[in-house]
């Protein structure tokens, strides 16, 4: 099937670069568009559905099964939180070492926080989650 080019094609090629995925506690893949965490809501043959993960939110994704924006709807209605995704991106990165590698874990902490270049909320709300685990 060909489609015409419609200057709304356009922006979803813009926006294309903007979406990147991760995956979630439960081995799930995650969406994620401007800092907002977007969960598979159901799969078809061409299409991927995807749902913000606020439960109150009815903004939705539409992508294709190679990861091709195709459509997306709707307003949040709430705000997203960068700093709490940044947290959690990089938590999920820490734990896949911490599973994978024989390093040791504050070892793996310190490393990554280096790395990421923490803005100071991020780095905050890592120390709390840091401290909570050290407990
Ligand atoms: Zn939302």
């Amino acid at each position: 099937m060909i489609s015409n080019s419609t200057p709304e094609k356009c922006s979803l090629n813009n926006l294309q670069c903007e979406i990147t995925f991760s995956i979630s506690n439960k081995g799930k893949r995650l969406l994620i568009f401007k800092n907002y965490v977007f969960r598979c809501n159901k799969t078809t043959k061409s299409k991927i559905y995807w749902m913000c993960s606020e439960s109150e939110c009815g903004v939705y994704i539409h992508t294709n099964t190679t990861d091709e924006l195709i459509c997306i709807n709707g307003n949040h209605n709430h705000s997203a939180n960068p700093d709490q995704l940044e947290t959690k991106l990089l938590r999920d990165k820490m734990k896949e070492r911490i599973l994978s590698e024989t390093t040791s874990i504050t070892k793996i902490y310190d490393e990554e926080i280096a790395k990421a270049n923490l803005s100071k909320g991020v780095a905050a709300i890592l120390l709390t989650v840091i401290e909570y685990r050290a407990l």
